[in-house]
């Protein structure tokens, strides 16, 4: 049985067969216009409620909640069916709300430095793992509306493309927000870059880059021995030429690592031609990396430096570190404090529909 946000219009066609036609109508556009559960779907007959949230039960289970930034950033950490875990992070700003989504649960890339990838892959996430995660924060944003989507959650997106792309589709065409606030964050998977590429949804790239030698860019980011830098700029070209976005660089500062001038000298050189905007960030504190971010005096002087070699650069404003909800820090760890025990029924493999059932 799919999950709420993997059935097709079809599939909940057919789950509502024997209703009148509309039903399946307002059942959808409850689940990606209104957010709701089916539960919560007060227009239909309660009983056709309570038999589609036991045929559509949640692909995620919250297993804890924590807040930080003066409750501006939410942390979930999210069980699925199967007991991986996976997490999101809301974040709100004065002029948007963004949700960070996961696209896997663990990270096969084994970047050194994040947590994530510390911790290995465990699978691919589903469309409907992915779609939920945005559903479940835009409706924790309330009465704010969520406005942005970044895919800087667990997991590196275009290794899992064929099940984003669908949710990219999903979060556009169906919950209505546009593809210009969406982002799709890579290490360098350029098979993924060059069908991105393709698309035609004006979803925007940002490229985890951290070093622009090969020499140090094999040792931090391991999948730059499969796509060294040359082929990783070619295939960003190619996206530039064909989108005309913006390609956006995102670069952790490491003490002592990437943030001498000689390495603001290389990826000026990288991201020159490419008009790309560099974001900069300290690097934040994880568990298996002992090598600390860049002081917050090195990181505007790393901009300063860039600015002065023609390259657009930002700092970016960490947020939840005290929770372990800034960049690089999505381990799915539980909290140290005991999560509450839930327990819910298994999924049904098929579900029966009352036909004439009371209570409309
Ligand atoms: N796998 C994709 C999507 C994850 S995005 C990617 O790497 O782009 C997560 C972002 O946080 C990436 O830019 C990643 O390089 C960065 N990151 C990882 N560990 C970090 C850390 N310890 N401090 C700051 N940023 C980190």
């Amino acid at each position: 049985m799919p999950a709420p946000y993997e059935i097709t219009r079809e599939q909940l066609a057919g789950l509502l067969a024997g209703e009148p036609p509309f039903r399946a109508r307002q059942a959808w556009d409850g689940l990606h216009v209104r957010l709701q559960r089916p539960e919560e779907m007060t227009e239909l007959p309660a009983a056709l409620r309570r038999a589609l949230g036991e045929a559509l039960p949640p692909a995620l289970r919250e297993e804890s909640r924590r807040t930080a930034d003066r409750g501006q950033t939410t942390k979930w950490l999210w069980a699925l069916a199967d007991g991986a875990r996976v997490e999101t992070v809301l974040m709100h700003y004065p002029d948007r709300v963004t949700a960070c989504v996961s696209t896997q649960a663990g990270c096969a890339m084994a970047c050194q430095f994040c947590a994530t990838g510390q911790g290995g892959f465990r699978r691919h996430l589903s469309e409907g793992e992915i779609v939920e995660q945005v559903v479940n924060a835009a409706r924790a944003a309330r009465p704010r509306r969520l406005s942005n989507v970044v895919f800087m959650g667990m997991g590196e997106p275009l290794a899992n493309y064929d099940r984003v792309w669908a949710a990219v589709e999903r979060i556009c065409v169906e919950l209505g927000l546009s593809a210009r606030h969406l982002t799709l964050s890579t290490v360098g998977v350029v098979p993924g870059i060059r069908r991105l590429a393709a698309e035609t949804l004006p979803v925007n790239l940002a490229v985890s880059l951290h070093a622009a030698n090969d020499e140090l860019r094999d040792q931090l980011v391991p999948i730059n021995r499969r796509y060294p830098l040359a082929v990783l700029a070619e295939a960003c070209a190619e996206y530039v030429a064909a989108s005309g976005r913006r390609l956006s660089i995102e670069w952790a500062l490491i003490g002592g690592v990437n943030d001498r001038d000689a390495d603001a000298a290389e990826l000026a050189a990288f991201a020159r031609p490419l008009r790309a905007h560099v974001n900069l960030i300290a690097l934040n504190p994880t568990p298996g990396y002992p090598v600390v971010g860049s002081r917050p005096g090195k990181v505007r002087a790393f901009r300063d430096e860039l600015g002065a070699l023609g390259v657009n650069a930002t700092v970016r404003s960490t947020r939840g570190v005290e929770i372990d909800a800034a960049c690089g820090q999505l381990a799915a760890s539980p909290p140290t404090s005991p999560p509450v025990a839930m327990s819910g029924p298994a999924a049904p493999s098929s579900v029966r529909l009352p036909q004439d059932g009371p209570g409309h």
